[in-house]
């Protein structure tokens, strides 16, 4: 155990966290950051960022990230290449456990954002970047007048394969069971559409390619027939988690596991001094602009909290 009561520790290094810690660090906070044993977040498995603004040319994710880090370095925010493995929010100073070390904390910054579900399929890791994605929003400029496949029922394959329309020539959303989750208006507007194409009952067994995606294999659960489709990009929309497993029972979660913020459009959670940004309390938005956003905002909730406390 460490006595050292730190005024602000940030968990997560993605565009919230950094975020964070920049304005954290420059209101004179001395923020320490755990960032992870994998850090950078979602952007490290991106390739090329071209909607964050300041960047006409776009920008490779890691090198946005190292961006971010450096910057946050630069007013001295110590990082500690740590997962958490524990925290205590029920006392005060709160309690953040990292390789097996207790650290004190008058207040935290949650930032450990989600992390969008994979089918765990052969070839889908190997092709994330040379055409398979998690995220249309991010990647789907660069199939256009191309063939791109969808995966999932839910709102958010509504969402991701009618952004797709805007590039694609075609769509087809391959769903496992007969009929959508998503809510009617998006599942009418996905049906209604021209480009789409939607293949029922169907399971991706494979992402096929060498480079880049080139088909995938397919299986439909009810006649037990196996096929093949050829296709350029392949996206995955089957949810997200939030990576709150840290904090259940300590928090709010929505019944998807999302922090709850309190309902006075700050980023204050529950417990009062616990402050959430980026994806692990979105779920709706999900961008790194917004991240990045809600960082600023959490970093400065904490610094009037502790200001008015003191
Ligand atoms: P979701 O509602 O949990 O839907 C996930 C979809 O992926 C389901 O259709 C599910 O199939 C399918 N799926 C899950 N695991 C699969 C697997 N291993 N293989 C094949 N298919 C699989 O997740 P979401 O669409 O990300 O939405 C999350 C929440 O955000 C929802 O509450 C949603 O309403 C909300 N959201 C809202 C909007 C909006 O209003 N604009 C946009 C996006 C998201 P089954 O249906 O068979 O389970």
């Amino acid at each position: 155990m460490d006595n050292t009561v730190e005024k602000v520790i940030i968990i997560g290094s993605g565009p919230a966290g950094h975020t964070a810690a920049i304005y954290a660090a420059r209101a004179e906070l001395n923020p320490l950051m755990f960032e992870g044993l994998v850090p950078g977040g979602q952007l490290m498995i991106t390739t090329d960022v071209e909607n964050y603004p300041g960047f006409p040319e776009g920008i490779m994710g890691p090198e946005l990230m190292a961006g971010f880090r450096d910057q946050a370095a630069r007013f001295n925010t110590r990082m500690e290449q740590l997962d958490v493995t524990e925290v205590d929010l029920s006392q005060r100073p709160f309690q953040v456990v990292a390789d097996e070390k207790t650290h004190l904390a008058d207040s935290i910054i949650i930032s450990t954002g989600a992390s969008a579900r994979w089918l765990g399929i052969p070839g889908e890791e190997r092709l994330v970047g040379r055409g398979v994605s998690a995220c249309a929003t991010c990647d789907g400029f660069f199939f256009r007048d191309r063939h791109v496949v969808v995966v999932g029922g839910g709102d958010s394959a509504m969402e991701e394969a009618l952004f797709l329309t805007k590039f694609a020539s075609k769509v087809t959303v391959v769903h496992r069971r007969d009929s959508f989750r998503a809510s009617r208006i998006m599942a009418t507007r996905l049906k209604g559409h021209p480009k789409v194409e939607i293949i029922w009952n169907t399971v991706v067994n494979e992402v096929i390619g060498d480079d880049a995606v080139e088909e995938i294999s397919l299986t439909n659960r009810e006649t037990g027939e196996t096929s093949t489709l050829a296709c350029d990009g392949f996206f995955l929309a089957i949810g997200h988690t939030p990576n709150t497993k840290l904090f259940e029972g300590q928090l709010d979660l929505d019944d998807t596991g999302y922090i709850l913020l309190k309902n006075d459009g700050s980023t204050t959670t529950s417990v009062s001094g616990v402050f959430a940004a980026g994806d692990v309390a979105d779920t709706v938005y999900r961008q790194a602009v917004t991240a990045a956003g809600t960082g600023c905002r959490a970093a400065i909730d904490a610094e009037r909290w502790l200001f008015e406390r003191e």
